[in-house]
């Protein structure tokens, strides 16, 4: 039987989506391959498929528990054999199990991977021929990644036994050139055929918040949007997770929260009271979240902004998952910079670790200060080209908001920044800008310079918008240690020469006096 009436006869499908087939082929073909596609994007097929054609047993190495028999379930129902090894099972079932692997009746084994080289595995595997290991979320062993797992590192191991060596398959959701590297070197690829399906998700629509209250603008969302479907709400801390949690139930919303210090039965049953629409709403941090396979949750929202870009993106993308509109929403606010930040400087990791972590926070303070569109913003995260200026579904390129031009402003701050020699960060270039008389800034002579008090009818929030938006625009470089500096860069110029005009939404800098205008 060929691919496609396989395609149809097991899985019902017409055609493949975008990417399948071309791995698919590869692994036929016995080449190894790595699958770079967005949540959705179909990843389980191109491993199920030669499964089901291959000669012997494909093994798949998965993280995550409850998505195994989730599986299990699914590919019974295609009349697929399946089964799953992991810690859940009771000695009793692994015997059984065990016995009918070695008598050749599945074509595929789920497996956690510090099962891998146990000794009863690899005596299991003695038995059996195995054609295919396929490993799902393969970022987990890469130590940039943000889901680091260190019973990854048995893949290698596990793959070098053979003395002939399976077709491997790799696949992650997740894209950065370091990340992608890491699971290449890692895992020990043999040339691989790479397909990266693109990152677009076009279903989502992105919007980015600077709500001063947040709860009231969260209740007021939740009241006038999906008011019957299902959606996430991530926060940083727990403690967040059950305040928030607290708040909307007294406003009769039906709502459960999900973080790691729960027990875990009753973590488990709010999870799954949210998969089978028991409640609406999961509040959650990031603990909730790889494979949840939710195909119809309508919004996610960040109440806090998380650590970096690719974090984001992939909490974010579990909304909408069957193709249908959802919204992604992260709420910004200074506060939740300064706890990641701190939350890195809590950290013991090497510094150049610690430094690209700093950067790829920034990354995302950038985005949320950005006025250009959201979507190209996260493409071009991933390296992915950007086609049209203008996606017309994100908050930016619908933003109708008056733009005001900030152009005076910038080359104060820029100035200010050259004036204290590119020394200090954001708290202290605000302070001179205002004219504080704080005592650090007297004893460091800092009211000695020009450009003391020249932003004094400004208020700090507005010119902490300024200075984000310039660097934003990469006028300005944060430098991305523990102690951040406000560096120019040589783009600059075209700003302080007045080649370049800077503008801005208005109600962001809605205390711009009006005086200022005359200067401009
Ligand atoms: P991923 O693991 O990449 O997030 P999944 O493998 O869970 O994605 O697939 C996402 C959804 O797409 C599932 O509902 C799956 O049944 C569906 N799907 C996969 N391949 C196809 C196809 N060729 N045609 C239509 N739907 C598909
Ligand atoms: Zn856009």
């Amino acid at each position: 039987m060929d691919i496609y009436r396989q395609l149809k006869t097991y899985f019902g499908y017409d055609r493949f989506k975008k990417g399948q087939e071309k791995l698919i082929a590869g692994i036929l073909k016995g080449i190894d391959v790595l699958g770079i596609m967005p949540t959705g994007g179909g990843k389980s097929l191109c491993y199920q498929l030669p499964a089901v054609t291959l000669e012997g047993v494909t093994i798949v190495v998965s993280p995550l528990i409850s998505l195994m028999k989730d599986q299990v379930d699914a590919l019974y129902e295609m009349g697929i054999k399946a089964a799953c090894i992991n810690s859940t099972l009771q000695t009793s079932e692994l015997i059984e199990i065990t016995k009918e692997i070695k008598a050749n009746q599945y074509k595929i084994v789920f497996v956690a991977p510090e099962r891998l080289n146990s000794s009863s595995f690899m005596d299991m595997i003695k038995h059996i021929k195995i054609s295919l290991v396929a490993i799902d979320e393969a970022h987990c062993i890469s130590q940039w990644g943000h889901d680091f797992r260190p019973s990854y590192l048995e893949i290698p191991r596990f793959i070098g036994r053979f003395r002939n060596r399976p077709v491997v398959a790799a696949f992650t959701a997740t894209a950065t050139k370091e990340i992608i590297a890491e699971i290449k070197a890692l895992i020990g690829l043999q040339d691989p055929l790479e397909v990266t399906t693109g990152f677009d998700r076009p279903n989502l629509f992105y919007q980015v918040t600077k709500a001063g209250n947040k709860f009231a603008y969260l209740c007021d969302y939740l009241e006038n949007n999906f008011q019957e479907e299902s959606g996430i709400i991530y926060c940083s801390t727990r403690k967040t997770v059950e305040a928030l949690v607290k708040k909307l139930k007294e406003r009769g919303i039906s709502i459960n929260g999900y973080h790691g210090g729960m027990q875990t039965e009753l973590r488990q049953k709010n999870q799954e009271d949210f998969m089978f629409n028991r409640v609406r709403i999961i509040v959650a941090t990031n603990a909730f979240g790889m494979g949840i396979d939710k195909p119809d949750v309508r919004f996610v929202i960040h109440y806090n902004m998380p650590k970096n870009m690719e974090a984001y993106y992939q909490e974010a993308g579990r909304g909408g998952r069957d193709g249908e509109e959802s919204h992604c929403i992260l709420m910004y606010s200074p506060s939740d910079v300064v706890k990641q930040k701190l939350m890195i400087a809590n950290e013991e990791i090497a510094p150049e670790r610690e430094a690209l972590q700093y950067k790829n926070l920034q990354y995302l303070i950038d985005f949320c200060h950005t006025n250009d569109c959201l979507r190209n913003k996260i493409l071009s995260y991933f390296g992915e080209e950007v086609i049209s200026d203008n996606c017309g579904k994100c908050s930016n390129c619908l933003d109708q908001s008056e733009m005001v031009d900030i152009t005076v402003e910038s080359q104060k701050v820029l100035s200010c920044i050259y004036r204290v020699n590119q020394k200090y960060g954001v708290n202290t270039v605000i302070q001179v800008l205002r004219g504080s008389k704080n005592r650090r800034i007297l004893e460091q002579g800092l009211n000695q310079v020009s450009t003391y008090n020249i932003m004094k009818d400004y208020s700090e929030k507005a010119i902490r918008e300024i200075i984000m938006t310039l660097s934003a625009r990469e006028y300005i470089h944060i430098t991305t240690d523990k102690f951040p500096v406000l560096k120019l860069t040589s783009k600059c110029r075209e700003v302080l020469q007045g080649k370049v005009k800077v503008y801005h939404k208005k109600d962001l800098i809605e205390n711009k006096p009006s005086e200022n205008k005359k200067e401009g």
